[in-house]
């Protein structure tokens, strides 16, 4: 079965408004008004500060940091 790298979002609830929608992250309530993977990606291994480290290392093994 094929998935597609969308685990990331199992990390965040999607918050839906007028036209937009919003990420936001269910371990520090950050919200992204621009949500797309890679930024959701780079919150919780960079930025998350109540990320589980067990959440940033399954995402971390699917996601080369260009500041490698
Ligand atoms: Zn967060």
């Amino acid at each position: 079965m094929v998935r597609p790298s969308s685990d990331i979002w199992q990390s965040f609830d999607i918050e839906k408004t007028d036209k937009k929608s919003k990420a936001i992250c269910r371990f520090c309530c950050f919200k992204s008004a621009f949500p797309n993977a890679t930024r959701m990606t780079n919150h919780i291994l960079n930025q998350c500060s109540k990320c589980p480290l067990e959440i940033k290392q399954k995402n971390g093994k699917r996601y080369q940091s260009p500041f490698n």
